[in-house]
């Protein structure tokens, strides 16, 4: 495999530091071209003085100069702003980039380095979730690959590779359940933030991990899955399966499934989206059967994680009704952060939003933006009117 040069956008998160981990323990294939974060300049100097970029990129324009210092005596250039991240993606030596922002944030660079034809690794879901048809029509056209790093659609990728002449019958997404699994709905009325950062099996950023314990998450997925995989909504099923050691299964039209499997760590996806089609070796941990001898599955719980049957109903009306949910999703589950509502309310805010905001059944791009726009402020009216005499977690 020739050595790929890698822009990896969200240097800084979860899944940002773990690419880092992923390209240090094969410094003969992986190259780090370009880093980007958003204000945590510490650690993306850190990161730029032990791989030495071409580039770097903070979107915090207040921390330009203290990057600036700090790498003035390496050659490496620096940038800083929103502007600066989504053009830093067109650079001539990059080959790949990996998508890592969290949330609608991350859509534009993505865009970007769509039009000027780098491969993408995608861990940024939110993307598809928000404008799928628009990226992937994007795709086609400029003869763009998007693999996936997110676990379980990488587990479905790598379960359809040597089969892309077969039809897919369905799939099933597997889902950890989250740190609330079994839960009824008065349990989760009070349950606090540091409850819900707490996930059995996965370490993760804050949002994606709010996300795991309302099952939006999963919701985002089966809408990624479509877009990804080309699947209508009946075919995508989800399972809960608590170890989170099969990653996603698929089933094809003779009955056959194929599942993915592996310990529940991010290098692993993450690694095979930068090597994909090839499997080159890694040092990190190997599964164990007998450290697992149960392997459980159970249906998920629509009636207390009503965010899962809500995604659904995005994914079923099309149109920006995803872009709607993702929205109104980030909205409250910053101001779960906040402390501003409560873990349950989550969901209120977004049924609230997909039924009071505009649907627009074939949206553009400008029309995506300002469905985005309109709902982050739809959401605020709510949480301010509804919800403002929260008290603390
Ligand atoms: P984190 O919150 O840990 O990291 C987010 C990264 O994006 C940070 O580097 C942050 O920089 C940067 N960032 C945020 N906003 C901007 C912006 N406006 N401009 C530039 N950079 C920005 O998130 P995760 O790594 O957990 O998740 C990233 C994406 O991957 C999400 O879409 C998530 O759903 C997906 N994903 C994550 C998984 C995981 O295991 N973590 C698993 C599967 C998918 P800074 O640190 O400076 O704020
Ligand atoms: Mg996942």
């Amino acid at each position: 495999m020739k050595i790929k040069h890698i822009a990896i956008i969200g240097c800084t998160g979860s899944i940002g530091t773990q690419a880092l981990e992923v390209v240090a323990a094969n410094p003969d294939y992986f190259k780090v071209e370009v880093l980007v974060a958003n204000s945590n300049a510490d650690l993306l100097i850190q990161q730029a003085l032990a791989t030495q970029p071409n580039a770097v990129v903070i979107a915090d324009e207040s921390k330009y100069k203290q990057v600036k210092a700090a790498l003035l005596p390496h050659d490496i250039k620096v940038f800083a702003g929103s502007k600066a991240v989504e053009q830093i993606v067109e650079m001539e030596s990059i080959d790949i980039v990996l998508a890592a922002i969290v949330g609608y944030a991350g859509l534009a660079s993505t865009l970007n380095a769509i039009r000027h034809k780098k491969t993408i690794a995608l861990a940024n879901k939110e993307t598809l979730v928000v404008a799928g048809d628009l990226v992937t029509r994007l795709a086609l056209e400029n003869g763009v690959n998007i693999y996936p790093v997110d676990s379980e659609h990488s587990a479905i990728f790598q379960c359809l590779t040597g089969e892309w002449e077969n039809s897919i019958e369905k799939i099933y997404l597997t889902a950890s359940g989250g740190p609330f699994r079994g839960k009824t709905r008065a349990d989760l009325a009070e349950v606090t933030k540091l409850q819900a950062l707490k996930h059995p099996n996965w370490s993760m950023g804050a949002k994606i991990t709010i996300d795991s314990a309302t099952l939006m998450n999963k919701g985002l997925e089966v809408i990624e899955a479509k877009w990804l995989f080309h699947l209508k909504p009946e075919q995508i099923d989800v399972i809960v399966h608590p170890q989170s050691i099969v990653h996603s299964l698929v089933q094809f039209t003779d009955g056959s499934i194929k599942a993915q499997m592996g310990l529940p760590d991010m290098k692993l996806p993450i690694h095979y989206a930068f090597t994909y089609p090839y499997r080159i070796p890694t040092p990190f941990p190997r599964f164990n059967f007998f450290n697992y001898p149960q392997l459980t599955f159970e249906a998920p719980d629509l009636q207390t994680f009503t965010n899962l049957a809500l995604a659904y109903e995005a994914l079923k009306k099309g149109g920006n009704a995803p872009c709607i949910i993702n929205a109104a999703n980030e909205m409250a589950v910053d101001a779960f952060l906040n402390d501003t509502i409560k873990f349950l309310q989550i969901a209120e805010v977004i049924e609230t939003c997909l039924a009071k905001a505009t649907f627009i059944a074939q949206p553009n791009y400008e029309q995506y933006i300002a469905s985005d726009a309109d709902t982050r402020e739809l959401a605020k009216q709510i949480i301010n009117e509804r919800y403002h005499s929260r008290t603390s977690n």
